[in-house]
């Protein structure tokens, strides 16, 4: 029966396991530092294994005793384990998400225009971005689609990070947003944009780094895992979204390769950036503009990312 098994197994494993993580950590390290590590890796193992432990014991001396057996056992696993309810399949994972420009670069030409290395040049911090014809702002859409992409993601168990979060005045510089991602140790960053071509050319596309192997940027690394994450955000961005990938760049794949990118060149984690439509095209404006098509963008996304991450 299940309940044997906290009863009987855990103290054997538990014992043997910290019985030598104790010894080897004290003979490693002296004084006062060892006592602490021993500490944590105490706190940590009874914590690992007891927090499970405490509540399957509980479970079971609660529905054992009034219920035999079995019986007892599954009645009080379907409520348990039906509770929390939202599956998290992100736990564990970090993701980045760049929402591109910044609503203030406008107020701040100077700063933004300063040059920063991306490794193969020199190239502006940051960017105004574009905007639709009646005003609304690359800037504003990148943080509304970040910010629903955040919610998402969060339910879904992952550590959320933003490059910025309209909390600051300008920027970051492309060179700082790269970093954020690789200090991270991001499992995937996203830089969210929207394109600024001509009328009638329509449709989203995805961004990947190209082979860059010059000063501080090296993107081999990324390239192979970062078309993946691409791939698979493009497929889930066409479908949730009902949009069709760019007329005018990638051929009809809505995937574009650029070596021009400071935030991908600079990245040493899965990155790509997605321009999910163009601003200034009036039938892309309508999408971009509303609420509702934002959401679907922001899923189409997320799904993109949690079928990368699940591999
Ligand atoms: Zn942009």
């Amino acid at each position: 029966m299940s309940y044997v098994g906290p009863d009987f197994e855990p103290p054997q494993p538990r014992r043997s396991r910290r019985g030598p993580l104790t010894v080897a950590v004290a003979a490693l390290v002296p004084g006062a530092l060892a006592g602490w590590l021993v500490w944590q890796a105490v706190a940590d193992d009874s914590g690992d294994g007891a927090g499970p432990q405490q509540t399957q014991g509980a479970a079971s001396s609660a529905a054992g005793s009034p219920t035999p057996s079995s019986t007892g056992d599954d009645k009080d696993a379907s409520p348990t384990s039906s509770a929390p309810a939202a599956p998290t399949p992100l736990k564990g994972k970090v993701v980045v998400i760049d929402p591109g420009h910044n609503p203030g670069n406008f107020q701040h030409t100077a700063e933004i225009n300063r040059k920063v290395n991306i490794g193969t040049n020199s190239k502006e911090c940051d960017t105004t971005g574009t905007a639709t014809n009646a005003g609304y702002t690359e800037a504003q859409f990148t943080l509304d689609v970040s910010r629903r992409l955040r919610t998402i993601l969060q339910q879904q168990g992952a550590t959320v990070k933003f490059t910025q979060n309209g909390d600051r005045s300008w920027g970051p510089c492309i060179d700082e947003r790269a970093e954020i991602g690789n200090k991270a140790n991001a499992d995937a960053v996203v830089s969210i944009h929207a394109d600024g071509a001509g009328a009638g050319q329509r449709g989203f596309h995805v961004i990947l780094p190209g082979t860059v192997h010059d000063g501080a940027a090296d993107t081999r690394p990324i390239i192979a895992t970062s078309r993946d994450l691409g791939e698979r955000i493009a497929g889930n961005f066409a479908r949730e979204t009902g949009t069709a990938p760019s007329n005018y760049i990638g051929e009809g794949t809505g995937l574009d390769v650029r070596t021009d990118l400071g935030g991908l060149n600079l990245s040493t984690v899965p990155k790509v950036f997605i321009e999910c439509g163009n601003m200034r095209d009036s039938q892309d404006a309508a999408r971009l503009t509303s609420g509702a098509w934002r959401q679907k963008a922001a899923s189409g996304i997320s799904d993109g990312i949690v079928s990368f991450l699940r591999g």
